[in-house]
């Protein structure tokens, strides 16, 4: 802030309120995401948020750095009220979180340098020695190996149950996770979802998941991957969940050029993980940060885009003698599924899988013969991808499990971007012709 014409005393510096209604009416998050929680009086007028490149903030006085500390230790509740060290939180971030909770309406988000640090930070925050974590199947790999292979080390186990699940099997698997934890000593610590699962994209009735742990008496937040279908095609917080989960690399970033992740949900169960993000770091950097918030501006517009491409893309792929099926969210063929859809989503995505007729050899071909679509997994992004699970991403998982989990050898995952969608059908039509 320069000081040569503004009297810092005067009201022009003062932070404008910020207008979230006008006359009642309550501004819609894709509003939002070119002014929230930036006031351009504090930054020189900058129409654009600044990077602060800085590693930590001058206090006005001894005082306020005192009260700031006891806000970061925990002395005195509702946390720091200003900020200190960019380990802790720092103006890009904070601006990035406050427009990441709008999109879910969460009371408070936290941004993280990768999704899986997100995770990792979160589990970390709420699991103690002995206890055990319920979670859905299938997981995001690296998710699930956190949980088998690191948290195990610390005497933490888990029992899952298939995304699909009916609340009777919910119930069942929160009495065997009780019973678990009272054998080693410990508690429920966590439900764990993800929702698509991936490569099926079978859904998870979080509602269900929500009226189980009320009636089992759990006292843990349900935390859910929302990475799929969020922010746009699903909101988890309005059916239950307690905390959602994002990798930031995929639709929020959109562009394949970031990597990053978030949580979001009521303070109480935020305050936790932010007190042992202040103590191990991992929060996304302020020049992310910055990518973030320009993608922001622009989530609703390329998911929507993305999502009008794929429901092209697969009307035309489902009529092709050359393809077997489609896990598509838009085409949903069980009925629980479908009910578990029209409760929970506002549309079916643009990531789905493709099962050819044949195996790994077609999928090859088709892959290899693709112009447009790139080969690379990830999913998200401006451009569409495809990519081969049992082969690459899913190559570790065991084979009787990548069976149980329906990842053939004919499947190949795609994410549609936001190319022209005849150019799309255009490339898949010669990509089928080479199989
Ligand atoms: C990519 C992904 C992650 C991990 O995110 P990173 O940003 O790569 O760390 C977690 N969950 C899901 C569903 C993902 O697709």
């Amino acid at each position: 802030m320069s000081d040569h014409d503004i009297d810092p005393t005067s009201p022009r510096m003062a932070p404008k309120p910020e207008v979230t209604k006008i006359g009642g009416r309550e501004l819609k998050p894709s509003t939002l995401m070119m002014g929230h929680g930036f006031d351009p009086v504090l930054s020189e007028g900058s129409l654009k948020p600044p990077i602060f490149l800085t590693s930590t903030f001058a206090f006005p006085s001894a005082a306020d750095g005192k009260r700031h500390f006891e806000g970061i230790t925990g002395k005195r509740p509702g946390g720091s009220d200003g900020l200190v060290y960019s380990r802790f939180n720092a103006p890009n971030q904070e601006i990035l979180e406050d427009r990441l909770s709008v999109w879910d309406g969460a009371e408070d988000a936290l941004s993280f340098s990768s999704g899986m640090t997100a995770i990792c930070v979160l589990m970390l925050a709420y699991a103690n020695q002995n206890d055990v974590i319920v979670h859905s199947g299938p997981l995001y790999a690296a998710s699930e190996g956190f949980v088998a292979k690191v948290l195990a080390r610390f005497g933490i186990t888990y029992v899952d149950f298939p995304a699909g699940a009916t609340r009777e099997d919910i119930d069942a698997v929160l009495s065997k996770a009780k019973a678990q934890a009272k054998s080693q000593g410990g508690n429920v610590c966590m439900v764990y979802l993800e929702s698509p699962g991936n490569p099926t994209n079978a859904l998870v009735d979080v509602e269900a998941v929500r009226a189980a742990v009320d009636e089992a008496g759990l006292d843990c937040p349900i935390a859910i991957d929302n990475t799929f279908l969020g922010p746009l095609w699903q909101r988890p917080l309005d059916q239950g969940a307690d905390i959602v989960v994002y990798s930031l690399t995929k639709y929020v970033g959109g562009h394949s050029d970031l990597v990053a992740g978030s949580i979001a949900g009521a303070k109480k169960w935020m305050d936790p993980v932010r007190m042992l993000r202040n103590t191990m770091g991992g929060i996304c950097d302020p020049n992310t940060a910055w990518m973030l918030l320009r993608s922001l501006e622009t989530v609703e517009l390329r998911m929507q885009r993305a999502g009008d491409n794929a429901a092209r893309v697969c009307d035309y792929l489902a009529k092709h003698p050359k393809v077997e099926g489609l896990g598509y969210l838009g085409m949903i063929k069980d009925a629980r599924q479908q009910d578990i859809y029209d409760r929970h989503c506002k549309g079916a995505g643009s990531t789905f899988s493709l099962l050819l007729k044949g195996g790994e050899a077609e999928c090859f071909r088709f892959l290899d013969s693709l112009k447009i679509a790139k080969l690379a997994v990830s999913l998200g992004g401006t451009e569409t991808l495809a990519s081969h699970p049992a082969s690459m991403t899913h190559l570790s998982v065991a084979e009787g499990r990548r069976a149980e989990l329906g990842i053939s050898d004919n499947l190949v995952r795609i994410s549609i971007g936001i190319e022209d969608p005849d150019d799309l059908i255009a490339d898949f039509e010669q990509a089928l012709e080479a199989v």
